[in-house]
């Protein structure tokens, strides 16, 4: 943290994973600002730094006892330099301004490594979907609803799904703003195919960051084939990863939720996959029920107490972490590094601590930053944006291919930036260069607002 102007530090010293974003972002960049002195004497880090606008409000909901319920409403609308604000909706208990703000702080970067135009934002609510009806997250869907919607816009704020938010989220929040605003807009993306989504989406981030993978590997003269994955999560990002890697002939071993993990030696294939999906996704049940059909493999419960999460202590080539932030620490990437692991690509926003980050650097683990790795899911949302303007849909094919060939110019952006700096290989730092020049000098052609 050293590496972030006191007067920011000061601001907020107790918002510990904005401060870690920015913290990374800025321990990169330092040689772009040594090059750029306008970006100092123009105080562009306080500037990028500072949110445009962050809402907090007041969400009160009625539960199915009858009981009133009250949650805390967030959003973070960023950096619009670009483009409007776009970024998802995280509905967990563990939300707070700082995570919205270090998430929003990220998807500006990333927003704009897609090479669409889209600004930067994050919302959420530290309302926990588990355990809750349907009718019960509906109610909170609308009350969240009730107060976005004066903020939001299909030219102004574009909100999507993210941990917590899925389809029938996405759903019943779309409902309530079409209700409010009396208005059909690609105000939200995620959305149902038969009321404006695309094809692809659910897929994007997955898919997108396996595309990536593959390119890194490949730049490596590798490719997925035979290799074998730990991956963590079992949501939508994880899922669609796991689908992805056995689409191009690697082996997924674990997957996980917050409780524990799941580890199957003989792979997790197709149909395995399936079944997973039916468990999270129609049962909304929980991982530990894989090995009730497949009992061959492992469940291994996590405790939150333990300082290590042993998912990462198998043998494999890849680790995509696809689960939350800071889910791989020192002692993890230690284990990672110990059985073999050539690559960590992420999946989840910053799921690697800084401490594993560096462990990953020392001992050229090549290591695929989340900001660039993730962009498939939002950047498909940006072709969501542009096909409801167009009010036409797309094919999955066309969907795909636009999808595979950002995932590509990600990669070769990332290399690039990183090369130009002799920082041959360091996607970490080819990534925050090259997301934070675009968006620094849209900042100051449009001079002090
Ligand atoms: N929540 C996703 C992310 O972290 C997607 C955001 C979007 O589609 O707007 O990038």
């Amino acid at each position: 943290m050293e590496n972030i102007p006191a007067n920011i530090v000061q601001r907020d010293p107790d918002q510990k994973e904005f401060l870690q974003a920015v913290s990374e972002l800025l321990e990169t960049v330092k040689p772009v600002l040594d090059r750029n002195p306008e970006y100092r004497s123009q105080a562009i880090i306080e500037r990028i730094t500072e949110p445009e606008r962050a809402i907090i409000f007041r969400v009160p909901w009625m539960d199915d006892q009858g009981r009133v319920q009250v949650n805390r409403g967030f959003r973070v609308e960023m950096n619009s330099a670009i483009g409007p604000y776009k970024g998802g909706l995280r509905f967990h208990p563990s939300v707070t301004l700082s995570i919205i703000k270090f998430l929003a702080f990220e998807q500006v970067f990333k927003n704009s490594l897609t090479t669409l135009q889209m600004g930067g934002g994050k919302g959420g609510a530290d309302f926990d979907p588990k355990g809750r009806s349907d009718a019960e997250v509906m109610r909170f869907c609308q009350a969240f609803m009730t107060e976005l919607s004066r903020h939001i816009g299909p030219n102004t704020d574009v909100p999507a799904g993210d941990i917590g938010v899925g389809a029938r989220e996405i759903g019943y929040l779309f409902g309530m703003y079409k209700k409010i605003r009396n208005e059909f807009t690609g105000v939200i993306t995620g959305k149902g195919l038969n009321w404006g989504g695309s094809l692809i989406r659910p897929q994007a981030t997955g898919y997108g960051a396996v595309y990536f993978t593959a390119e890194m590997l490949a730049e490596n003269g590798e490719s997925l084939e035979g290799k074998n994955c730990l991956l963590s999560g079992s949501g939508n990002v994880a899922q669609y990863t796991a689908e992805k890697i056995l689409h191009l002939g690697g082996r997924v071993l674990t997957l996980s939720d917050s409780s524990g993990y799941i580890y199957d030696e003989e792979g997790i294939d197709a149909e395995k996959l399936r079944h997973i999906m039916q468990l999270k996704n129609v049962r909304r049940t929980r991982i530990r029920e894989y090995c009730e059909k497949y009992s061959h493999a492992v469940y291994t419960e996590v405790s939150p107490e333990l300082d290590y999460n042993p998912l990462w202590n198998h043998k494999a080539d890849c680790a995509m972490p696809c689960a939350t932030q800071n889910e791989i620490n020192e002692q993890d990437a230690q284990h990672l590094l110990k059985n073999g692991a050539g690559l960590v690509c992420e999946g989840a926003n910053m799921p690697c601590t800084p401490d594993a980050v560096d462990i990953f650097r020392e001992n050229n683990i090549l290591y695929g930053p989340g900001k660039a790795a993730n962009a498939g899911g939002v950047a498909v949302s940006g072709l969501e944006m542009s096909q409801n303007s167009m009010r036409l849909a797309w094919s999955e094919d066309e969907v795909d291919k636009h999808l595979r060939r950002i995932m590509k110019s990600i990669h070769t952006t990332c290399i690039d930036a990183a090369q130009e700096y002799g920082l041959q290989k360091n996607y970490l730092a080819g990534a925050n260069i090259a997301g934070f020049v675009k968006v620094v000098n849209a900042m100051l052609d449009q001079g002090l607002v």
